[in-house]
Parts: structure tokens; C-alpha cells; sequence
């Protein structure tokens, strides 16, 4: 008998049995589950009278970042035929690991692993978060919403807008409040957002007073029913700066349209430099400083973020005195480039509209050029502060203390992540940088996201860590853990590299030993 069928065959589930049910307990709902069903996650299912881990359990290959090839460990299905398929770097995820709940136990897998004379441990779980959310950053100029507004999905509040940034527009979703706070179909809503979120899914939002969007971690936002393309360069007055000197000579003056900054070249400090002519422009706008205005239109889906579709509509009377002349040419343009128009002050001092020049075509295609790709940011912001901890250490505060402490590397599903300094264990993650399909939830509502611990193996002893626990990577691909998954092994992302050798040694540099 295998080493594989031997574990199926002494998992007793005797005592978990009602009524040819039997119950999963990796999260609080403890679903009882007929044999050939799977529990109310999906997560977790009844084989033939014992509780398995559905998805397989994933483990990065490190090696392919010099190009080799992999292939699954095992397949779905088939027991491990011995064989070793990459010998390279390996990093067990805690995608498919399980969980620790009820909390109390050592985490499902605690693996140990000597690279370049470092002995390090790796701790593994699937962690069952309440206190979760995302935050969302949407590369547009374009007013989505006012700030605080709701957003919802399927009809629920799920989060909020929050301060914009720069060229951004920024979205709060998630939380414990609107998990557990609200009503059953906000909470369900918030976590069924948050879940295809995280797996990059794309997800329709509606702002209360604003746009509706198509959110999609990655990928182009797409804002009442428009995809965007691209982000700005840089706020009216910052695009003044970076081209005076491309527009030096071509054309009279030149009004960068921007919701937040209007820049006007001739009253800009930049034209100043430059020896830039006065023309008796007036910017119906609040002035700041000298060629920078706020408040030229309310903000909207038009120009530079704007609401106005006619850039004429922010220009007040010229004058003459101030060096306005019939003849006088103008250029406006938008942040991004996208809109751009050529005018020619008449003998009335009104500006009328012409052929856009060909000598002007080169700066506005410069603007553009120098625009990033629009794209929709989605971090999980989670926290591991909580009783996840006593799966690593039998002292759960040690953990707190060592992570940021920087004695211990923290990565979901192999993703570095940004620890929040203070209290806690508050982390984010760039979901596009997690192996898809990663996160999962559970009906309480919660969201399920890995999490690997790893740290010296000396400091994870110090720490209280659960010594007789710890296993080689050999053995875990063998035999697997309590939930009798396979082992599925994937090319690791080039971008997250592993381990991070480097933090690890300046720890035990530290007085961490
Ligand atoms: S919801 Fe999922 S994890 Fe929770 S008890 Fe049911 S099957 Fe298990």
C-alpha cells in the first residue's frame, strides 16, 4: 500500500460521522458533508467518507526563472510515482495547505528547506480572514465618483471612494464592517466582490452619484461603458513644466486643461524661464500661483477630468492691454493628450477655431507618448494578527515581534508583501502578483488567502515554533498533509523572487541569534 493510500486508509472520520455525513471543520460553518459532495465552500469535499482539500496543493518551482520546464508533481487523481521532476529552488505555497482552524493546531505544513547554507523554515496556511479588504487604484483622470461616495456591487454597499492620487482614482472595498457589520446580502456581496477581485476577476461597480466601472486587476478600467487607455502624464501644471520648451516658439500660449491644476504657459513659471510673451489670457478659475488654476470646471468625464466638453468654456475675456492681438494662436490640450484643439484669436479677440497644425502635432504626441498605460490596481489588504498566529508559534505575540522585526519574511501564495508598521500583522498584496485562483472564501463571510511564514530555522526554534512539526519539501510532495490533496507543482512568477536570502542574513545579523 502506498504512502498515500495509507493515509487515506487511517484517517478515521468515526467520530465526525452523522448520518453517513461527515463534518469539515476548517472553518467555523462545520459543514457536514455527504460522501461525493463538497462543503459549502467548495473548498473541502466528502471522498469516500474522509474530508479532502479539493484544489492541490501548489508549489513553486523557483528553477524556471532560468527557463526549465515543469511539470505537475502529481496529477489530480494519481498518487506520486516517486519521482522527482525539478530538483530546483521549491517553494511550498499555502494555496490549497488548509487551514488551522480552530486555531489551536501547528500549521498544516512546516517545511523545511537549506538554501546557499541557510537553514530556513517555512510555515504554511491557508488563512481565514474577517478582517480583509481590497484597495483599488483606477489610472484615470475622470471624476468616478465624490469622495466618501458608496460603492456597491449587486446592489450593496461595499466600500467607499477614498482620496484620490496622483492621476488615480482610489477605491476602498471590503472591511469587517461590511463583511459582518451589515445585512446577510452585503455581507455575501462584499466577499463575492472581494473574492473575484482578488482573483482577478472582473467586477462591475457602481458609484452613488458617479460612474459605474468595470474593475479587473491588471487591466484597463472601463468607466460608463468607456475603456480607458491611458493615464495622465502629470496634473496641467507639471505637463507645463515637462514641454514649455517644445512649444518655445510654435505657438503663443498654450492652457493644459486639468481638473485639479490648469496650466497656462505664458504665467507659468516655466514660460517665465523660457521669456515667454504675456497674451492677455483669463482663466475663468481660482488662481494659486502664477499659471496654475483650480477649479476651472466641476469635475466630470470631459477634458483633463473636467466636466466640460468645450475647452472655450474655462477662457474669459482677452486683453488687449495685456498683450492680446488678433492673430494670437492657441493651443489646448488635456492631461492625457487625447483632446487637443488649435485656435487663432479674430480682430474681436475671440478665439476661433483652425486646422490643427502640423508643427504642433509632435508636442501633443509627446504627451501621449509619455502617458502610462491606464490599468486597475487591486491590492488584499488583510490582517494575520489574530489566533492564525498560533499555528506558527505556541506564542503568538513572538510572531507579531519577528515579522516586524524583519527576522521573518512574509509572501501570499509566493508574493512579497508590505507589512504595515505597528501594531499586528496588517498586510498587502498586489493580487497580480499571487498565482491565480489562489484566494478563496467561506460563508461566514470571510475571505480564505494564503500565507507563508519563513524564517532561520534557529529563530523559528527560539520562537516557540512547533519543532516536531517541521518536514522536508521531499517528504511533503510524497506524502502530503491532513487533507490528502495532490501536489501540483507551477513555474514561480519571475517577479517574486524567493527566498530573500538577503533580509534573512541581515536578521541573524541583528541579534537574532
Ligand atoms: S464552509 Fe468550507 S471550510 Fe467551512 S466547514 Fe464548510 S466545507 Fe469546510
Amino acid at each position: 500500500m502506498s504512502e498515500l493510500a495509507e493515509r487515506f486508509e487511517t484517517h478515521d472520520p468515526g467520530e465526525k460521522q452523522v448520518a453517513e455525513k461527515i463534518r469539515c471543520d476548517a472553518c467555523p460553518v462545520m459543514c457536514y458533508i455527504s460522501d461525493g459532495r463538497t462543503g459549502a465552500c467548495d473548498r473541502y469535499g466528502n471522498v469516500g467518507g474522509r474530508i479532502v482539500r479539493m484544489d492541490p496543493l501548489t508549489i513553486l518551482d523557483h528553477a524556471t526563472e532560468a527557463g526549465g520546464a515543469v511539470v505537475p508533481f502529481v496529477a489530480e487523481g494519481e498518487e506520486w510515482d516517486g519521482k522527482l521532476v525539478n530538483t530546483g529552488r521549491r517553494f511550498v505555497t499555502a494555496i490549497g495547505a488548509g487551514t488551522t482552524y480552530p486555531d489551536y493546531k501547528p500549521a498544516p505544513f512546516i517545511v523545511s528547506q537549506e538554501v546557499e547554507g541557510v537553514d530556513l523554515v517555512t510555515v504554511v496556511t491557508e488563512g481565514i480572514f474577517s478582517y480583509c479588504g481590497v484597495k483599488v487604484k483606477i489610472d484615470t483622470d475622470r471624476h468616478i465618483g465624490p469622495e466618501t461616495a458608496t460603492v456597491r456591487s449587486a446592489g450593496e454597499a461595499i466600500g467607499h471612494v477614498t482620496t484620490g492620487e496622483y492621476g488615480s482614482q482610489m477605491l476602498s472595498l471590503g472591511g469587517v464592517h461590511h463583511l459582518t457589520g451589515g445585512s446577510k446580502a452585503e455581507g455575501r456581496a462584499t466577499c463575492d466582490a472581494l473574492l473575484n477581485l482578488c482573483n482577478r476577476k472582473p467586477v462591475e461597480l457602481t458609484i452613488d452619484g458617479g460612474s459605474v466601472v468595470i474593475v479587473e486587476a491588471g487591466k484597463p478600467p472601463v468607466i460608463d461603458g468607456k475603456l480607458e487607455h491611458r493615464m495622465r502624464v502629470g496634473c496641467g501644471s507639471a505637463t507645463i513644466g515637462m514641454f514649455a520648451t517644445q512649444w518655445r516658439g510654435l505657438v503663443d500660449e498654450v492652457v493644459v486643461v486639468d481638473d485639479h491644476i490648469t496650466g497656462v504657459v505664458s504665467e507659468h513659471q516655466a514660460g517665465k524661464v523660457l521669456g515667454w510673451q504675456d497674451t492677455g489670457i483669463k482663466i475663468v478659475g481660482r488662481r494659486s500661483t502664477p499659471g496654475r488654476y483650480f477649479k476651472v470646471s466641476e469635475p466630470g468625464l470631459g477634458w483633463g477630468g473636467t466636466s466640460i466638453s468645450d475647452p472655450l468654456s474655462i477662457l474669459g475675456e482677452w486683453n488687449a492691454k495685456k498683450g492680446a492681438r488678433p492673430g494670437l494662436s492657441l493651443l489646448m490640450v488635456s492631461t492625457t493628450g487625447e483632446q487637443f484643439a488649435y485656435y487663432e484669436l479674430d480682430d474681436a479677440l475671440k478665439p476661433v477655431q483652425k486646422p490643427f497644425p502640423e508643427r504642433l502635432q509632435k508636442s501633443v504626441g509627446l504627451i501621449e507618448e509619455n502617458c502610462e498605460p491606464a490599468l486597475c490596481t487591486v491590492l488584499f489588504v488583510g490582517g494575520a494578527g489574530g489566533s492564525l498566529r498560533a499555528g506558527v508559534t505556541e506564542n503568538p505575540v513572538n510572531l507579531t515581534r519577528s515579522v516586524q522585526g524583519l527576522t521573518t519574511y512574509v509572501t501570499v501564495g509566493g508574493a512579497p508583501v508590505y507589512v504595515w508598521p505597528g501594531g499586528g500583522i496588517t498586510l498587502m498584496v498586489d493580487v497580480t502578483r499571487v498565482p491565480e485562483g489562489a484566494f478563496g472564501y467561506v460563508p461566514t463571510p470571510a475571505l480564505v488567502a494564503p500565507i507563508e511564514f519563513t524564517l532561520r530555522r534557529d529563530d523559528y526554534i527560539r520562537l516557540g515554533g512547533y519543532e516536531a512539526e517541521i518536514r522536508s519539501v521531499d517528504d511533503i510532495l510524497a506524502k502530503g498533509g491532513e487533507y490528502l490533496n495532490p501536489r501540483h507543482g507551477t513555474a514561480a512568477p519571475a517577479r517574486n523572487p524567493w527566498p530573500p536570502l538577503a533580509q534573512l542574513r541581515r536578521a541573524a545579523g541583528n541579534g537574532a541569534k
